[in-house]
């Protein structure tokens, strides 16, 4: 039987909650990857934004997963900017080594009143010219809900991502020293801009296991409303062209691309009535990146991928424990203490060896 031994990986990108979901889907995480960045926006309005929420939480994960090496990043709300210095100072102090920025409006708690136009103006750009300096990494959702080019006119969700493009080619040109992370790269155009940078540029890209296989037509109806909640993420599943690029990139061998699942879980009730952003890819995340590999023929990128070029950019060494992968199927939770799960109900080709 067809198996694979690779390294255990390191999800750039996840969500984990807090409380009891969080000791509930931590494990599906840690059995196949060996650390990640934890996102400071949970759920239930409350925000990371201090180093006192942000440290408890750490010790939270911790509490559960002692070996998991776990990043919290600061999150990025007016109320930090404006004292960047001594934010910044303050963090380093603390080990903090990750800004996070969700521009208000596209998800789950994003940065009250504040867009990816307020990049351009200050209080925000001495906390750039700070974290620059000092090689913090810059953590983006690079995503634009209306277009100041039109009038504030809204950006349909299929285009938000391209839109945003823009705010990227200032930073660096503003900022050409600054460690950036775009988070969830998804449509063609975001990644050939990222593929094409001088290699100069310290730009990486996450990227999740569900932009390589929703279709936006699996979601949304011609009239941009959401019609399959389950599907639903942000930024918005794309379409074919988009698929295809996303993982011609996965298995490129390029350091700028690795492994963030983005997997966030929603408890069903609230995923179906409030149509919440999120997918809980993590139950499946690592069999399904190697579902992709295969495919393209690529198996020998997979670890670089999924275990390697991640902790490299957040300057970490890559763990050193392993896991095997066999090509056996398995028929897909359809949910797992009533979050529904990725794939669900599907049988896929590859399974963990527990
Ligand atoms: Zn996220």
């Amino acid at each position: 039987m067809k198996r694979i031994t690779i390294r255990k990986g390191f999800d750039a990108h996840m969500h984990l909650r807090d409380g009891v979901m969080m000791s509930d889907v931590l494990p599906f995480t840690t059995n196949q990857f060996a650390g990640g960045v934890a996102m400071g926006n949970l759920p239930g309005n409350e925000v990371l934004d201090s180093f006192e929420k942000n440290l408890a939480y750490l010790e939270k994960i911790k509490a559960l997963a002692p070996s998991f090496n776990a990043v919290v990043p600061l999150m990025v709300t007016r109320e930090l900017l404006g004292r960047a210095s001594y934010i910044v100072k303050t963090a380093l102090k603390h080990g903090i080594k990750v800004f996070k920025f969700i521009p208000a409006g596209l998800t789950t708690n994003g940065a009250e009143g504040l867009t990816l136009y307020d990049l351009y103006t200050n209080p925000f750009t001495e906390l750039l010219e700070e974290l620059e300096e000092n090689g913090i990494i810059f953590s983006c959702h690079f995503e634009v809900g209306t277009s100041r080019i039109h009038d504030d006119a809204p950006v349909q969700m299929l285009w938000q991502e391209q839109e945003a493009i823009r705010f990227l080619q200032y930073l660096l040109e503003v900022y050409p020293k600054l460690k950036i992370v775009v988070e969830h790269a998804s449509s063609y155009a975001m990644i050939y801009f990222i593929e094409k940078l001088p290699e100069k540029y310290q730009v990486a890209a996450t990227l999740t296991p569900h932009h390589a296989i929703v279709n936006y037509w699996d979601v949304c109806n011609p009239d941009g409303n959401i019609y399959e909640p389950l599907k639903y993420c942000k930024p918005v599943a794309k379409q074919e062209q988009d698929i295809n690029v996303v993982k011609l990139a996965m298995c490129s061998g390029n350091p700028r691309f690795f492994a963030g699942t983005d997997s966030a879980p929603h408890l069903y009730g609230i995923k179906l009535s409030q149509k919440s952003a999120g997918i809980f890819s993590a139950p499946v995340a690592m069999q399904t990146y190697t579902e992709i590999f295969e495919q393209l023929g690529r198996m020998e990128y997979l670890e670089n991928f999924t275990s390697v070029f991640g902790p490299q950019f957040y300057g970490f060494q890559p763990s050193d424990e392993k896991i095997t992968l066999v090509k056996e199927q398995e028929r897909v939770a359809s949910s797992l203490y009533d979050i529904p799960v990725f794939r669900g109900g599907d049988v896929i080709p590859w399974s963990i060896i527990k």
